[in-house]
């Protein structure tokens, strides 16, 4: 028997970094060796401080549910961090924790847009946006980033954009695949544009905003009047090393909170106590381990960059953020599709279309340098080797 699964499956979409995944694991299960630059997660172990407060708060009993919207000494000391990089007066009634930082995205959309309703949100960009927006019925408008533009959205395409109907703008910043930034300029622009606008939330994705390498990270609830139109995203995965234990929250509007909180409390009841607990200690605890994190990012992004544009067809931009790189492979004469797959199949080296984070990725490969030296290098020499074949 086919099973006849709900109608709103067909609309949600997925991130493809996964499936690449599990295509190179069975590869090398084959014995094939893999150089994996597709996943976006920090190679290094999550910091030692911060793996004794979950083990001593589970051996203190924070074994059992929390509050849904996390526990108060933990929101507490989320809005006293983000009071102070933001500089915004945020409460802790106004913080919603979740399990990563991707529930946010989720559940924001389903509390706030109705079908027919407009979500503008950066392409390429992180799947999710469009994906969660067509399950919701909205009304998809893609944002494109362009490399000419230094990957960063365009705020007047955007002002351009904004109908009647537009209820969500999602942005980046820095962002995740191009490593694009954008400047306050850029951000003061965007607000202008809403400015009259009331029922305009700014879904602002900042799950990077540690990991920049010029400049400053600079967030649209920073300014005038912006902070109660600001869904703030931003967790633990990325800037502590913490992919797996499940950690992210949301800042925003009182009303809007209480409205995530009840999809916490129908989904996953609470995020896990003794995480929460360890949360505490990355926020508060010494931060050396973060900061050398993006001290080696920043190496390597020299190596990557310079590597892939020594390779024929390729030609590679300088992120300012994040840890992937974005290169234009439009000369090798292949689709981004085609390339990475012959990429994985050929060398031995995953990585991603740029279609797999929208359709304005087209002619660029995504390649995340959370990974060795020593790997970038083999991957360069791989790839490089590889392409002299096509
Ligand atoms: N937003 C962006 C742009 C990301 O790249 C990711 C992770 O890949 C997330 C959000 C979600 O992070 P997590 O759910 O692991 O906290």
């Amino acid at each position: 028997m086919v099973p006849r699964f709900a109608e709103r499956m067909r609309n949600l979409g997925t991130e493809t970094a996964f499936e690449v995944l599990a295509k190179a694991k069975a590869l090398e299960k084959q014995g094939k060796s893999i150089v994996h630059l597709e996943i976006g997660e920090p190679d290094f172990d999550t910091p030692k401080n911060i793996k004794e407060a979950a083990m001593k708060a589970m051996n203190t009993g924070y074994t059992h549910y929390t509050p849904a919207a996390g526990i108060p000494e933990f929101r507490e000391a989320i809005a006293e961090y983000i009071s102070k990089t933001r500089k915004i007066p945020v409460s802790p009634d106004e913080v919603v924790v979740t399990p990563g930082a991707k529930p946010i995205i989720f559940f924001s959309i389903l509390a706030y847009v109705n079908p027919g309703e407009e979500v503008l949100y950066v392409n390429p960009g992180f799947p999710m946006y469009e994906s969660v927006a067509n399950f919701v019925d909205a009304k998809t408008v893609p944002i494109p980033l362009l490399e000419e533009n230094d990957f960063r959205a365009d705020p007047e395409y955007i002002k351009s954009k904004i109908t009647k109907k537009t209820k969500m703008i999602i942005i980046n910043s820095p962002e995740n695949p191009t490593g694009g930034v954008l400047t306050k300029e850029d951000l003061e622009i965007i607000a202008d544009s809403i400015a009259n606008r009331d029922d305009i939330l700014v879904l602002s994705d900042e799950i990077y905003s540690r990991i920049i390498y010029e400049g400053i990270h600079h967030s649209i609830a920073s300014l005038p009047a912006m902070k109660e139109k600001t869904i703030i995203l931003d967790g633990f995965s990325k800037t502590y090393a913490m992919t797996g234990w499940r950690l992210g929250y949301g800042i925003m509007q009182k009303d809007l909170a209480q409205k995530v909180t009840q999809l916490m409390i129908n989904s996953n009841s609470c995020t896990s106590a003794f995480t929460q607990m360890a949360g505490i200690e990355a926020l508060k605890g010494p931060q050396a381990d973060a900061e050398k994190m993006v001290a080696e990012f920043k190496r390597r992004r020299e190596v990557i960059v310079e590597g892939l544009n020594k390779i024929k067809g390729f030609s590679c931009k300088k992120p300012h953020g994040a840890f992937y790189v974005f290169p234009n492979i439009k000369k090798t004469g292949k689709t981004g599709r085609e390339l990475s797959d012959y990429l994985l199949n050929t060398a031995g080296v995953a990585t991603l279309s740029g279609t797999a984070f929208g359709r304005f990725g087209e002619g660029y490969l995504r390649l995340s340098f959370a990974n060795s030296v020593e790997n970038i290098q083999k991957a360069l020499t791989r790839i490089s080797e590889a392409i002299g074949n096509l």
